[in-house]
């Protein structure tokens, strides 16, 4: 399967971008306005041209995390239960989930 096309300021092939670039910042998320894969809400906001749209409750069954260790994507809900990737077991961020309200209506 293709890779899904990241957008934004990405600096490196595991999505990181110019806002979040530490060892652990390896996912990009799809957002629910566009469906465009982006590093992070601030590559969304200086690129996308329109207002974030949040992922609903119900939705959290779609596949809109990629991991950018394996490029693989994981639903929400596995994502916001695990702290490392469920495929090659990479480690996320732990930080990114004081940002989850700004992708997740949670
Ligand atoms: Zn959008
Ligand atoms: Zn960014
Ligand atoms: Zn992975």
């Amino acid at each position: 399967m293709k890779t899904p096309e990241v957008r934004g300021s990405v600096v490196d092939h595991q999505t990181r971008c110019v806002h979040y670039f530490s060892d652990r910042d390896i996912i990009a998320i799809k957002f629910a306005c566009c469906g465009a894969y982006y590093p992070c809400y601030k590559c969304h906001q200086d690129n996308a041209g329109h207002p974030v749209r949040l992922w609903e409750r119900h939705q959290f069954n779609k596949k809109a995390i990629l991991c950018g260790c394996c490029q693989k994507e994981l639903s929400i809900s596995s994502y916001l239960n695990t702290d490392n990737c469920p495929n090659c077991h990479a480690a996320f961020n732990p930080g990114c989930r004081n940002h989850h309200h700004l992708y997740f209506n949670i």
